[in-house]
């Protein structure tokens, strides 16, 4: 491993950890930065001043970021100084999952020409990112690694509650007035929710998942919004190999051509559509969900958040 260390590092039981992922996932000469300032640190490697590391409930541990001399993996130190060293190495072998991705050029970047709008384009690119998840965790799930937190029925329950309050949130926002705003409210919602059902379809060794442990407004929330969903995603999934196999071009531009339908129908559950615009104008954002069905949504994000507030 190459490893860049800029303020107080890891310790070596730490930095072991590290290696023994990236030798895992097959990547041990992987170039590792470990970092007290992650948030500029990204900034400056992407060159875009405008990445902030929250992202849905959590806070990004490591990045692995695409520049001009290859692949680096990014280490959010303070995040991860006082995390025990398991959790540590399957950090470093998913983040070398994105190195191998990258590497092989297998992603969404250059893909452009297989679309021709701009809204099929950004379901692709959601869709693409989730891929990568999956393919990661699956290889993840194959080496034996434990589920990761954001894959696990306690996240789901989370992320249930979540996934209903900023619908709702961007439903009633006075600033979704401007469609665009509103658009960029949905779609950032779907980009980890899409994400967070990869994890949770890399572990799924059945597509019936056991959701006994989820409160009653999740366990809503997610009948809602999506079981009639789940097993059109768990079949396209089913035929996608892990990171560990690579695919040749025309394979991967059939899959990411295949995850546009595939999100445009979680986008259709989660109660939206992108489509092409009349004349002279680029494409639509509409709400396909019923005002009752939204005044019910409405209502049960309003009892689960107050349920929250009084706990
Ligand atoms: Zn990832």
């Amino acid at each position: 491993m190459q490893a860049e260390v800029t303020g107080a590092g890891f310790r070596e039981d730490q930095l072991t950890a590290i290696e023994a992922g990236l030798n895992a996932m097959s990547e041990p000469d992987a170039r590792v930065v470990i970092v007290d300032n992650f948030v500029d640190t990204v900034q400056r490697l992407t060159q875009n001043p405008a990445y902030s590391a929250g992202r849905g409930a959590g806070i990004v541990a490591a990045k692995t970021i695409h520049t001009s001399t290859g692949e680096v993996i990014v280490f959010n130190a303070p995040e991860l100084r006082n995390r025990d060293n398991l959790l540590l190495e399957r950090l470093a072998a998913h983040e070398a999952g994105h190195v191998k991705l990258g590497k092989r050029g297998e992603g969404v970047i250059g893909r452009q020409h297989l679309v021709d709008s701009e809204w099929r384009w950004l379901l692709m690119c959601l869709g693409a990112l989730a891929i990568d998840e999956l393919r990661i965790e699956r290889g993840l799930a194959d080496l034996g690694y434990p589920v990761a937190m954001t894959g696990d029925v306690d996240y789901i329950d989370e992320a249930m509650f979540w996934l209903n309050c900023e619908l709702m949130n961007a439903l009633v926002d006075p600033a979704s007035s401007d469609v665009e705003k509103f658009q960029g409210a949905v779609m950032s919602t779907q980009d980890w929710l899409t994400k967070h059902l990869a994890y949770v379809a890399a572990y799924a060794s059945s597509p019936t998942l056991d959701l006994s442990a989820l409160s009653s407004h999740s366990r809503q929330n997610w009948d809602d919004y999506i079981a009639a969903h789940w097993g059109k995603r768990v079949a396209f999934y089913e035929n996608i190999p892990d990171v560990r196999t690579a695919l040749d071009a025309s394979e991967l531009d059939s899959i990411l051509l295949s995850a546009i339908d595939i999100e445009a129908d979680l986008l259709s559950s989660l109660g939206f559509r992108l489509s092409d615009g009349g004349h002279g104008q680029g494409y639509a954002f509409r709400r396909v969900s019923s005002d009752s069905q939204c005044a019910r949504r409405l209502q049960r994000a309003r009892e689960a958040f107050a349920l929250r507030d009084s706990a």
